[in-house]
């Protein structure tokens, strides 16, 4: 079994985030335990990685991954973007649009009274 420069080049940029632990990043990558360390053996870059996690000596930020408020997803944020895509950012606006009007809906009776 093989494991594609796709994958590879994946885990380390997951693995660059101290937040994410490295059984997260295999389970999210589907990468087993035997496969994640054919990849150390091989990939050098990788292998400085997990040594640098190892001693804590992880401090950069950049990238982070956020998990997307919308679908969950988790995705690098591009700028201060906060949802993965466009389509979760609409449905976020059209969803707080709903919860306000609901909101002014239940206030609504009270307005009078002062
Ligand atoms: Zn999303």
């Amino acid at each position: 079994m093989t494991i594609s420069n796709l994958e590879e080049s994946a885990a380390t940029l997951l693995l660059r985030s101290p937040r994410l632990s490295v059984s997260l990043v295999l389970e999210l990558l589907d990468i087993s335990d035997p496969e994640f360390r054919e990849m150390i053996r091989q990939n050098s870059t990788l292998s400085a990685l997990l040594e640098q996690r190892r001693k804590g000596e992880l401090t950069f930020k950049e990238p982070e991954l956020s998990a997307c408020p919308g679908c969950g997803d988790w995705f690098i944020p591009y700028a201060a973007a906060r949802y993965c895509s466009d389509e979760c950012h609409k449905m976020a606006i059209i969803e707080s649009d709903r919860r306000r009007s609901s909101r002014s809906r239940i206030v609504a009776p009270f307005a009078g009274i002062s």
